[in-house]
């Protein structure tokens, strides 16, 4: 087969280098000798309903705002998540995918309604590492390792009772408290006192157990608040997407680096 992956709307969802991504997962397919391509998918395309994976990055809130209202008018991602195909949306694509977010400026944009989470702003925006344990669904595919990667996000996310959490937070801020400096900042400034107000519905948690949580898995959509890229940090959930897409397991995979990468994220951390 040919695996097609897609990079949604990289114009308005491409600042945090997201798109690398993609790229991770076409080099562990094609290294497993499975055909891969990377579709990119711009602002002015219809979204194809058909493509393998689908990948969604980072953006500031008022680019992210030109993604939700394309998610409004095109179905076509809906779509391809009602047929069980496997998504992966970082950072704003969290929040676009959700119900609604209200951005920094406290304007409240529709998300598409893909992931039951709600945004409202901290306050201040999280910023530096961020490591977690897989949550429920990631497990449930059997991802184990302990998941790393970077936050810079103003959003708090609350999650519904239809999804779950991506990860367990260890280390960093993850979805946060809607309305509550985060957990860790390294921005300096007051928090806006209008924001400061902002509160999480009721019926919606912004912890598991006791614990902060990161993202949410609902279906086959899986998000999170980590930049890296990711899957670039985390091969584990690489190739549980492509598993996902090829309906096969695959074959062990050892690229040289990826052990020292993720040993010196824990080495940076265990310094803080
Ligand atoms: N604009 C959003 C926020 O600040 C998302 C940021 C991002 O994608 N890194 O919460």
């Amino acid at each position: 087969m040919s695996l097609r992956i897609g990079v949604l709307l990289p114009e308005v969802l491409g600042t945090y280098g997201d798109s690398g991504n993609a790229e991770i997962l076409a080099f562990r397919a094609q290294a497993r000798g499975i055909d891969a391509q990377i579709v990119h998918v711009g602002i002015d395309e219809a979204i194809p309903d058909s493509l393998d994976i689908y990948t969604l990055g980072g953006g500031e809130d008022i680019a992210q705002t030109i993604a939700s209202r394309k998610l409004a008018a095109d179905s076509g991602l809906a779509r391809a998540v009602a047929a069980g195909r496997p998504v992966l949306a970082i950072c704003a694509a969290l929040q676009v995918l959700g119900t609604y977010y209200t951005d920094a400026d406290g304007k409240k944009t529709a998300g598409a309604g893909l992931l039951d989470v709600v945004t409202l702003p901290q306050g201040l925006r999280a910023i530096g590492e961020l490591r977690s344990e897989p949550g429920p669904g990631l497990a449930a595919r059997g991802v184990t390792d302990t998941l790393y990667g970077f936050e810079n996000h103003g959003g708090g996310t609350a999650l519904g009772p239809d999804a779950s959490p991506f990860g367990l937070v260890t280390f960093g801020t993850g979805n946060g408290v809607p309305g509550v400096a985060p957990a860790r900042t390294n921005d300096s400034r007051t928090p806006d006192p209008k924001l400061v107000l902002a509160g999480t519905p009721d019926g919606y948690v912004t912890e598991v157990d006791g614990r902060r949580i990161d993202g949410a898995v609902q279906g086959s959509v899986f998000a999170t608040y980590m930049h890296g890229p990711v899957l670039a940090r985390n091969p584990q959930l690489a190739d549980m997407l492509i598993a996902m897409a090829t309906g096969d397991s695959l074959a062990p995979l050892d690229v040289p680096g990826v052990a020292d990468l993720r040993a010196e994220r824990e080495q940076f951390i265990a310094g803080q």
